[in-house]
């Protein structure tokens, strides 16, 4: 039983950067306003998640590595929903099938802290303890989720991964798109030990301002404002779209840069790209790519369900209309800079 739970959740956590989306995804939903991660060879030896979110109160600690548990889901039809970040429960889960867990939290009601270790869905003793019992710990209002030795149970998989710092790297492409999509939050990521974060970004920032910080302050000077736009006006589907996006002759458009948030989840969809970029294809040399960050918000009954969240390319009704509506928003933007 625990090797199909183990291949389930090797599927759903493929890598560390996967591992670090969903934590921070938990963080994002906590409300927290403060997200550091330390990271020991990217991720593979350790994965650490700070966050000042509202916390896991005692009484939910023995179920929360449990499949499918989840404090998301209230009604049946939430099932169809990718508003809250999460799906069914499955992210910690899964971490705890394929690495060591532990929680250290703490809700602002509660007197003092908890910390709890996981392995295979369930409360374990300690190292050095007898009882699986959460223990009464020292801590600040929010979690500290710590996952060692991924995929220590897995040694084939663990034996594909040949570079930490190629998993660094993915890890820092993760948290940097979100930095930008949530500039509300102050964010740290960094490797244990060191004292120079790679990202860091102040509380309260704005998404342009974090684009300077985090890529450049010449690409932020020359991006095109996508304002906020309903698609489609007249129809029912109520997809909203905002973002930034490269000038049509920029230099940053040889490096390009891809970040698509559908209702704040970072995701692919393979048909918005190639439509986005074959805009610039007449301004852009061959093979260069625009700079493109966008956020769309859509109706969640409308996103294919059928497509795990965990895996991201997404699909939704009406996806051609709503294309060509999102591209003719890009294409007013590229052709009112250009004229
Ligand atoms: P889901 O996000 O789909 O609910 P997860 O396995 O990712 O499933 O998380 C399980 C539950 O653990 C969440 O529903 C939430 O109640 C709790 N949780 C996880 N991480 C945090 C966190 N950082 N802060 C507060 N609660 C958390
Ligand atoms: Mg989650």
């Amino acid at each position: 039983k625990d090797v199909i739970n183990q291949i389930a959740a090797a599927e759903i956590i493929h890598r560390p950067a996967n591992a670090i989306k969903e934590l921070l995804e938990n963080s994002l939903d906590a409300k927290s306003t403060s997200i550091k991660i330390n990271l020991k060879d990217g991720g593979l030896k350790s994965i650490q998640i700070i966050d000042n979110g509202h916390g896991i109160s005692k009484n939910d600690l023995p179920l929360l590595c449990e499949r499918y548990s989840t404090s998301k889901l209230n009604k049946f039809e939430d099932l169809n929903s990718l508003k809250t970040y999460g799906f069914r429960g499955e992210a910690l889960a899964s971490i705890s099938y394929v690495s060591h867990v532990e929680v250290v939290t703490k809700t602002k009601k509660d007197g003092c802290g908890w910390r709890a270790h996981y392995q295979d869905g369930v409360l374990i003793p300690s190292k050095s303890g007898t009882s699986a019992e959460p223990k009464p710990s020292a801590a600040n209002d929010g979690t500290v989720i710590t996952a060692e030795d991924l995929f220590f149970n897995m040694p084939l998989r663990k034996r594909a991964f040949k570079s930490p710092s190629e998993e660094y790297t993915r890890v820092l492409d993760v948290v940097t798109k979100y930095a930008i999509h949530n500039p509300h939050v102050a964010w740290v990521c960094k490797k244990a030990g060191t004292s120079l974060p790679d990202v860091s970004t102040p509380v309260d920032s704005t998404t342009k301002a974090n684009i300077a910080s985090l890529y450049s302050p010449s690409l932020a000077n020359e991006l095109l404002d996508i304002p906020l736009t309903t698609l489609q006006p007249e129809s029912k589907l109520s997809a909203q779209c905002k973002g930034w996006v490269s000038n049509a002759n920029s230099n940053w458009a040889r490096k390009g840069g891809w970040l698509l948030f559908i209702n704040n989840r970072l995701v692919d969809s393979t048909k918005i790209k190639k439509a986005i970029d074959s805009l610039y294809t007449a301004y852009l040399p061959k093979g260069a790519s625009p700079w493109v960050y966008l956020s769309l918000d859509i109706d969640p009954a409308k996103i294919d369900v059928n497509v795990h969240p965990t895996k991201s390319e997404v699909h939704f009704l009406n996806e051609d209309e709503m294309i060509d509506a999102l591209v003719g928003v890009i294409q007013t933007a590229l052709s009112g800079a250009n004229v």
